[in-house]
């Protein structure tokens, strides 16, 4: 490609890729080890504080899906990319975030609250669409985190979401605890998935429950095989991140 603004980088592109490759193969195997089919798990890469020219060596490897934490951050890079991917926003989102992102974004996963609902179904009438979301749950129930803590919460808005007509809830996610051991998050994504199943079993209409969200770096493995639809890789794909 000709149109690069920033100096191609041969190496960084190959060792992108083949972390990337090096995830799918895991996420292949982990799917053998429960008979799972490879095909129903999409990566997110999530490329928050890392260059857009990662992003640009990864579209050209065909990776598509990439998720970001930040609006400002998400808006710049979707202003700059050469040719267009699909932006997940991953992070918590201030009601007063949502108008620059709702048109960005194939999906949004941290929707916590109807306030923030309403706001994407205000947001997203303006511009004609139907915005997709994912409803976030704090399924470790961590002070610390965002996320529907119970059960009936999680239902009570799921039925009111249901009569927003831009906004479309297509699943679930979570952010589960740091652990030394993925093995300890087990319990978590088995809790969501039986959650994930239960909603499913209600049939409410408007409502699709086909996406879960579940795994990051270090527990990508074990969402998968408790039944994650959607991981959300960084660290794997892109290396540490430099928060200074
Ligand atoms: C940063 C982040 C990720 C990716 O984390 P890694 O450990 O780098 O894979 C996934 N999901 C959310 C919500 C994040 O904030």
């Amino acid at each position: 490609m000709s149109d690069y603004t920033f100096p191609y980088d041969a190496a960084r592109k190959q060792l992108l890729t083949e972390n990337l490759g090096q995830v799918r193969q895991r996420i292949r195997a982990a799917c053998e080890r429960v008979g799972r089919d490879p095909d129903e798990v999409v990566i997110v890469a999530v490329s928050k504080r890392k260059p857009l020219s990662d992003i640009e060596y990864l579209r050209e490897s065909g990776q598509l899906e990439f998720g970001e934490n930040y609006v400002q951050e998400l808006c710049g890079k979707e202003e700059e990319i050469s040719a267009p991917v699909h932006w997940h926003m991953i992070g918590h989102l201030q009601t007063n975030k949502v108008k620059y992102i709702v048109d960005r974004t194939v999906l949004i996963h941290s929707v916590d609250s109807l306030k923030l609902a309403k706001q994407i179904e205000k947001e997203a009438a303006k511009k004609n669409i139907t915005a997709q979301i994912l409803l976030q749950v704090n399924i470790a129930e961590e002070d610390t985190k965002f996320g529907l803590h119970d059960k009936k919460q999680l239902f009570d808005l799921i039925t009111e979401i249901s009569k927003l007509s831009h906004v479309k809830v297509r699943g679930l996610m979570t952010s589960a605890p740091f652990v030394a051991n993925s093995e300890e998050n087990r319990c978590y994504f088995r809790k969501l998935h039986k959650l994930f199943v239960d909603i499913q079993a209600k049939n409410v209409n408007n409502i699709d429950m086909n996406i879960l969200s579940m795994g990051m770096t270090n527990d990508y493995e074990v969402a998968v095989e408790e039944g994650a639809t959607m991981v959300r890789v960084g660290t794997a794909i892109f290396g540490a991140r430099d928060y200074n």
